[in-house]
């Protein structure tokens, strides 16, 4: 039996295909017993970016997966979003937990600045004008952050700036060090994301280095493959449950309206 994919998005953030009784489906193909919608939230504003739902879309959302677990009761389906931490929307964010009934909240630093999204191709060059460890630096306060501000379940995709191959010469350590403090103390997961496995730095988010950090703090685990696919579901995660066992971890999370679960992964 697969742990649960907690990470898979809809057309409705306008990068993603397939309905998700199509990710449902896949998923009743491959044996799981539970899933996860998390398609990426709106922003207080819909013209901030072009790459997530609009506010007004928020319950066709819902509506979608309600309908996938209607279709598939013999599969757990939960209702999450994968939202955007910036400092500032600390409002905004628990102005959309109250909306529904939500399982579970991925906290994602996709924004280093009001203006840059450092996972999105279209702004690759930006990357050449910056210093990458000052990149990473910036992230990884923003993603202690978001630890800290105690919104969400399970901090998304790690280390994202490695997403290009792009890698700074500094030990990254002490960053990764005080982000999992944070997250450990707040008793927020971090999720074995295998989307990284199908970029550039052809690695899991996050790196075994950061793993075996989080294993020794006692900082919780879940599974997502990040599928912007119905094919792309579960993808790779034989080789999650892996490196998740090679670095001592034999539980992982699941949640259930925002309460977490404790249960025990196949090796
Ligand atoms: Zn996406
Ligand atoms: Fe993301
Ligand atoms: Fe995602
Ligand atoms: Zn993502």
């Amino acid at each position: 039996m697969l742990p649960a994919d907690y990470h898979m998005h809809t057309p409705l953030c306008r990068h993603a295909v397939g309905e998700p009784v199509e990710y449902a489906q896949r998923a009743v193909e491959l044996g799981l017993s539970e899933i996860g919608f998390s398609d990426h939230s709106p922003m207080p504003r819909d013209d901030f970016d072009n790459w997530r739902m609009r506010f007004d879309q928020l319950d066709e959302y819902v509506t979608k997966v309600r309908l996938a677990q209607k279709t598939f009761p013999q599969l757990t389906i939960r209702l999450a979003l994968e939202v955007d931490f910036l400092p500032g929307q600390e409002t905004w964010i628990r102005q959309l937990a109250a909306l529904h009934p939500w399982d579970y909240f991925i906290g994602s630093v996709h924004y280093v600045s009001e203006s840059w999204d450092i996972d999105n191709p279209a702004k690759i060059s930006e990357w050449k004008k910056r210093d990458a460890f000052e990149v990473w630096q910036v992230y990884f306060d923003r993603l202690t952050l978001a630890a800290e501000s105690k919104l969400f379940e399970i901090i998304g995709h790690a280390d994202l700036p490695k997403k290009f191959g792009i890698r700074p010469a500094q030990d990254c350590k002490p960053l990764y060090e005080k982000f999992l403090t944070a997250a450990a103390k707040a008793d927020v997961a971090i999720e074995l994301n295998t989307a990284g496995l199908r970029k550039d730095c052809k690695e899991i988010y996050p790196s075994r280095e950061l793993l075996e950090i989080a294993f020794q703090k006692n900082v919780p685990i879940t599974f997502g493959s990040d599928a912007h696919a119905p094919g792309e579901v579960g993808l790779n995660f034989a080789e999650a449950i892996q490196l998740a066992r090679e670095v001592g971890y034999k539980k992982c999370r699941q949640f259930e309206k925002r309460k977490a679960i404790a249960v025990k992964f196949p090796s």
